[in-house]
């Protein structure tokens, strides 16, 4: 449970333009704590989500027309798939408030800034932000206040956002749970192929691999699954526009690191060909330290 604290809401007005897993455990929290905003008010391409939303009671307002949801709200939070964030841009600058800070919660950095930084008004402050938290569950059902507890929050503002902007954008994220990190967004970019986006790939890849195999094996491999095929698919079962944002958005860093590991890859089935059994037994004892400093570092 994220700590209630009923104080002084940092914001008027909230919209959340996206209301998935990440938007709605934002949501979730601004309902429940009352000092992040006085008023939520949702947006999504579909009624059918809005009136999810209304029905979980996770939004005092929810509006079809993205415009309508940003009109006189303080801060403004894109959390829809990164591939759309340049349309959604488009349709609410002109009437974003004077003064509002826009952020978003987006798993790429620099696209988002090429994507929507050009389009950002005068006197609007424009602060990107990217949570590290997730599941493989997606839309209005799969938030939970929790979720951000002791992750990380990392904060990519462009060179010369108004400090203040940043410092309420990092409040809000610490009454959510978060720890703050500012950091550079091509940084950001590289750091995260390697961490997230790459994995995602690999998980994606091992299941349609193991998709391809006859029939006969097939059936084997989700039967026995429990050996380590298990952990791949759950990662593998996260939401495919989410994740084919992701890869277009992030491009470069991904192919970088992609490379980088095509090439460990090979050295290992190097060493498996010619029993180069300390090699073997080092990888593996690296990875182990890996696991054991995140377990150390409470992130496991
Ligand atoms: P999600 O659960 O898949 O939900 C996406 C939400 O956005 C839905 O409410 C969807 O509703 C709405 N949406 C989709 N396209 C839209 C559009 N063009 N305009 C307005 N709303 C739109 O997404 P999520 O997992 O919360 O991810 C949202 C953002 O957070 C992404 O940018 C992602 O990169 C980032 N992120 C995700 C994770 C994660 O692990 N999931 C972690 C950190 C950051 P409708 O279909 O009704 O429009």
């Amino acid at each position: 449970m994220v700590e209630t604290v009923g104080g002084e809401p940092l914001f008027r007005r909230l919209a959340l333009i996206g209301i998935g897993l990440i938007g709605s455990s934002v949501a979730r929290i601004a309902m429940e704590r009352g000092d992040l905003a006085a008023e939520v008010v949702v947006n999504a391409r579909t009624q059918k989500t809005l009136d999810r939303v209304m029905e979980l009671g996770i939004a005092h307002r929810v509006e079809i027309d993205p415009a309508a949801a940003v009109r006189g709200a303080d801060c403004v939070m894109l959390c829809a798939p990164v591939g759309a964030f340049a349309e959604l841009a488009a349709a609410i600058a002109p009437h974003l408030a004077p003064g509002a800070i826009l952020t978003d919660v987006g798993s790429t950095k620099q696209s988002v800034i090429r994507d929507v930084g050009p389009l950002v008004p005068e006197g609007v402050h424009f602060v990107p932000a990217h949570p590290l938290a997730g599941t493989e569950f997606s839309g209005p059902d799969a938030g939970f206040t929790t979720l951000f507890v002791n992750r990380w929050t990392l904060l990519t503002p462009p060179a010369g956002t108004d400090p203040e902007a940043v410092e309420k954008t990092a409040e809000l994220w610490r009454r959510c749970g978060s720890m703050i990190e500012t950091m550079e967004p091509g940084h950001h970019d590289r750091v995260l192929a390697i961490v997230s986006h790459l994995p995602h790939l690999i998980a994606f890849t091992i299941c349609g691999t193991a998709d391809d195999l006859a029939d006969e094996s097939r059936q084997q491999v989700t039967k026995f699954a429990a050996s380590g095929f298990r952990d791949f698919t759950r990662i593998a079962a996260s939401d495919p526009v989410m994740w084919r944002d992701v890869f277009l958005n992030n491009r470069e860093a991904l192919l970088e690191m992609l490379q980088r590991f095509m090439e460990d890859a090979q050295a290992m089935a190097r060493a498996v060909r010619w029993g180069d059994a300390s090699y073997i037994e080092d990888k593996v004892e690296r990875g182990r330290k890996i696991r054991r400093s995140l377990i150390e570092q409470k992130q496991a």
